[in-house]
């Protein structure tokens, strides 16, 4: 039977492989993003994200199954903050009503191998207070001193929406209404987010340094489409409050073998 989809930055990379995976199941998508689109949304504002999510709900007659959430920046810049966490977690909030009606909802969010990267303590925590004018603050503050803190920002939103899913996932509206919700880390996905990175081969051998992938090395968005699919699909009944890494290995490298050290 067909489910409703939504997927947000579904005019490129990860959520455009997805869509057009779903599509080629016969599944229903509305893509939302700042151009080519069903929906076209600015989720790095307020006001962006009520608009996306009314136009959304519009559009899907009232019936949503699944969100997957892929819309991102990965720029050193306060934005950053504004679309990965708060363009994900405010509009989740707009569409979980109509969601919360489907019999099989499900939601899962693009983090990333950053997340278990160098960040800002403090820029997370803003994060996950949830307080956006604070995070934009100490984003812009890291910008503004120009001495390589801007570099944590991505990382810094990565992790802040790993933590927001365990935050999130217990409570009634959640797990009680049935809805798992994970993230997906990936290492590097060759999508127009990293190809301006790796146009030499010279340049592509350095990402490849910084982010060792021994499993079969850089990967294309499709292959993160399918455990994307899979966790938004009625056969996942009982994964929650996960980020899981498809990363060829990035994360057991950085983490090491005994991620049970927590609790010995
Ligand atoms: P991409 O740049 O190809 O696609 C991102 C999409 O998000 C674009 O279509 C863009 O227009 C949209 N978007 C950006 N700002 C928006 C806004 N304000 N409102 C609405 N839409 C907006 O990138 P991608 O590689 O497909 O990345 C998808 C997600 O996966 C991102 O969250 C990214 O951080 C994450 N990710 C990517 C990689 C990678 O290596 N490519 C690795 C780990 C995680």
């Amino acid at each position: 039977m067909s489910r409703t989809y939504v997927i947000t930055g579904s005019a490129s990379g990860i959520g455009q492989a997805t869509a057009d995976k779903l599509k080629s199941l016969g599944q229903k998508v509305i893509g939302i993003d700042i151009h080519n689109a069903d929906v076209i949304a600015d989720l790095s504002t307020p006001q962006g994200r009520i608009d996306a999510a009314k136009k959304t709900i519009e559009i899907s007659k009232n019936s949503i199954d699944a969100v997957i959430a892929c819309a991102g920046l990965a720029h050193p810049t306060a934005k950053t903050v504004s679309v990965n966490y708060f363009g994900v977690t405010e509009f989740l909030n707009e569409i979980l009503p109509t969601l919360t009606k489907s019999k099989t909802p499900r939601v899962v969010i693009t983090s990333s191998v950053a997340s278990i990267m160098p960040n800002s303590t403090e820029l997370v925590d803003a994060m996950c207070a949830n307080d956006e004018a604070k995070a934009v603050a100490i984003a812009q503050s890291l910008v503004d001193a120009a001495a390589g803190g801007e570099q944590l920002i991505y990382a810094s939103t990565k992790r802040a929406i790993s933590r927001w899913i365990r935050q999130q996932c217990l409570k009634p509206q959640w797990a009680a209404a049935g809805i798992p919700i994970n993230a997906v880390g990936p290492a590097i996905v060759e999508t127009p987010m990293v190809d301006q990175l790796i146009k030499t081969p010279e340049e592509r051998e350095g990402l490849a340094k910084l982010v060792p992938m021994p499993l079969n090395g850089f990967m294309e968005p499709e292959t993160v489409a399918a455990l994307l699919i899979w966790l938004t699909g009625i056969q996942n009944t009982h994964v929650t409050g996960q980020t899981i890494y498809i990363d060829g290995g990035f994360e057991r490298i950085v983490r090491g073998e005994d991620i049970w050290a927590w609790k010995k």
